[in-house]
């Protein structure tokens, strides 16, 4: 069952989707060399907490902190840790989700930390680039799979991998509501409802199309090590075209 959202309801999206975008501004900021993605996840803690709202991701399925922090090779799902010292060169996607009046916000960044290597910006920029490719076509009554279409394009006309066993989601009160969006063409005839919301998150990787899990249980990485990149908005297909709700208002 895919959710249409009702004025109000975009309405408290978009505030939860502003606070996500502070806690980006905020990130933005602080991500450079010799910060460790734990100081990360309080700085969003605190902002969140802020601005009265909840820390969606925070226990989560038993998630233990309040953003994932996920360097170079890693995908998504990285836990913050002191041990985790960002260094010049390395990339970051950091996923944040903020719960204001009980609805969601679902956004991720990928970061660089100080200057990083031409090949490693290519790919973030790709990969941002998939994203709003992907935004374009989020059109009521339009095919959903017109979303994994212009995401693929992108990824195939830059030959990136393209990261399968993750990939968008209708999102409101709850984080991940239907529809599952994947980022590739699946023949899928899901039809994109007018004010429905989803988080778009292309994930690509400069290298192979796999990943699997740390024994950690929940950070994602490439199987070949190397760099991936994550861009997400949660966006709402409205009759007056796409809105972003995590972006600063
Ligand atoms: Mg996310
Ligand atoms: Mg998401």
């Amino acid at each position: 069952m895919i959710h249409k959202k009702s004025r109000e309801e975009i309405k408290i999206m978009r505030h939860a989707g502003n606070i996500v975008a502070l806690v980006h501004q905020e990130m933005k900021k602080v991500v450079e060399p010799g910060i460790s993605t734990l100081e990360l996840d309080k700085i969003a803690y605190d902002v969140i907490k802020k601005n009265k709202a909840y820390p969606t991701f925070l226990g989560y399925n038993g998630f233990p902190n309040s953003i994932c922090t996920s360097v170079n090779e890693q995908v998504v799902h990285g836990i913050p840790s002191k041990d985790v010292i960002l260094k010049e060169g390395d990339i970051i996607s950091i996923d944040v989700g903020a719960t204001f009046r009980g609805m969601v916000g679902d956004s991720a960044w990928t970061y660089a930390v100080g200057k990083i290597s031409p090949e490693v910006q290519n790919l973030m920029n790709i990969t941002e680039k998939a994203l709003y490719a992907g935004i374009e076509q989020m059109i009521p009554d339009a095919p959903l799979e017109n979303i994994s279409a212009a995401i693929e394009d992108v990824a195939l006309a830059n030959k990136v991998g393209i990261v399968r066993q993750y990939g968008g989601h209708g999102v409101g009160y709850e984080m991940h509501e239907e529809p599952f969006l994947f980022n590739y063409r699946t023949n899928s005839n899901i039809i994109i409802k007018k004010n429905c919301a989803i988080a778009i998150e292309p994930m690509l990787n400069l290298g192979c199309d796999e990943v699997h899990t740390l024994a950690d249980d929940w950070t994602v990485v490439t199987d070949d090590g190397k760099p991936s990149a994550h861009f997400e908005h949660t966006v709402i297909a409205t009759e007056d075209g796409p809105v972003i709700t995590t972006k600063l208002m």
